[in-house]
């Protein structure tokens, strides 16, 4: 790796990554006002409001040919996929959607009714999350299609989960299931160069479609901040896994000073994705639920306590517990073994 600040004074993005990039702008930034509760560094950014709740504030943006392929992405689905991945991060403060705006670069290469369809996805989002779209941006683009989103949420003041707060010995949990978001975009795109190669060829995409789904049309697991609440649960830490496990895993752990111990054998893995790992890629199942990115579903930890009121949930799993910084952030595999946990999640500037 080259050095961060080399003589000439220009610093390559390869060098510091997406994640340094966000910590050198986070540190030289001065935030000036009461009510700004929490800036730069977690999945939203906390605002003050009067009375027992804050405003919740979130952006991401989609840009062509980097988070997606208009070749096999139907753009009604990617208009799903915007709101979704922006309604997760409001989920990982344990905030509930209200609001988004939509701003996009467009072509002329679109008709009308091409984004009509992406609107599609965009309003059948909105009814399912329960969101108002309230207003946005539209510009041309010369470089594809892009869409950023920013939604806006509300969550009671004593029951905001940031990524800090974990505590040594909390029960590590996730949501749903890990790695078919991956496993989807490998048939996707391995269809893809097959149907280059032979224009004849037909998709094979029989039995494929939980994966399929999983990429093209994620789910923000919103259900989960109601079912906590139901449940009496308010996690201690937070975070929504879009760049995959282990990446996400050192967040919580890097940002609230600890180590963790997981589990391989926890780890949650759908059939149809462990069988496409191994009949289609032969990759590890374990691996792609570690490392592949875009499941959209929630890690986060728990106080032993009040583990009795989570433990029979169908969809959560227990991965592991957190520990002491010094004891470092390790997984146990199936075969015995203890290894460090890294993250090879997407690290868009690094070569
Ligand atoms: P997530 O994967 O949850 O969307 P990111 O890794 O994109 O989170 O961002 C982490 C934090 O950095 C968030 O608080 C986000 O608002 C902030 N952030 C990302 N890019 C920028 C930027 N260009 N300027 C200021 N803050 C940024
Ligand atoms: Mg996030």
């Amino acid at each position: 790796m080259s050095n961060p600040t080399p003589k000439s004074g220009r610093t390559e993005l390869a060098s510091i990554g997406e994640f340094g990039l966000i910590d050198r702008l986070r540190a030289k930034t001065v935030l000036r006002n009461a009510s700004t509760l929490r800036g730069i560094g977690d999945d939203a950014a906390v605002i003050d409001l009067p009375g027992d709740e804050c405003l919740v504030v979130t952006t991401d943006m989609l840009c062509e040919n980097i988070h997606f392929d208009l070749t096999f992405h139907p753009l009604a689905h990617l208009g799903y996929k915007a709101v979704a991945v922006n309604v997760s991060d409001l989920a990982a403060m344990n905030a509930r959607p209200e609001q988004i705006t939509v701003s996009l670069g467009l072509s002329n290469r679109f008709s009308v009714e091409a984004i009509e369809s992406l609107y599609e996805g965009i309003w059948a989002a909105c009814e399912n999350y329960k969101v108002d779209l309230v207003g946005g941006d539209t510009v041309s683009s010369q470089s594809g299609l892009v869409i950023s989103i920013t939604a806006i949420g509300r969550v009671n003041k004593n029951k905001i989960t940031y990524r800090d707060s974990a505590n040594k010995s909390d029960i590590i949990c996730v949501t749903g299931d890990l790695g078919a978001a991956y496993l989807g975009l490998q048939i996707l795109l391995r269809e893809k160069a097959d149907y280059s190669a032979n224009p004849q060829m037909q998709p094979e995409l029989v039995g494929k479609d939980y994966v399929l789904r999983r990429q093209l049309r994620p789910e923000a697991r919103t259900d989960m901040v109601y079912e906590l609440a139901d449940l009496g649960v308010v996690p201690t830490s937070m975070i929504d896994i879009s760049d995959g496990l282990a990446s996400e895993l050192l967040h919580l752990c890097h940002q609230s000073g600890l180590g963790a111990q997981i589990y391989e054998d926890k780890l949650p893995i759908d059939k149809e994705s462990y069988d496409v790992a191994i009949n289609d890629f032969k990759l590890t199942p374990s691996v792609c639920a570690l490392n592949g990115g875009e499941d959209y579903e929630l890690l986060f930890t728990i106080r032993q306590e009040v583990f009795e009121k989570v433990k029979n949930h169908a969809d959560l799993s227990f991965i592991g517990y957190m520990q002491e910084k010094t004891a470092g952030v390790n997984m146990r595999t199936t075969g015995g073994n203890q290894v460090e946990v890294q993250a090879q999640g997407w690290t868009h500037f690094k070569k």
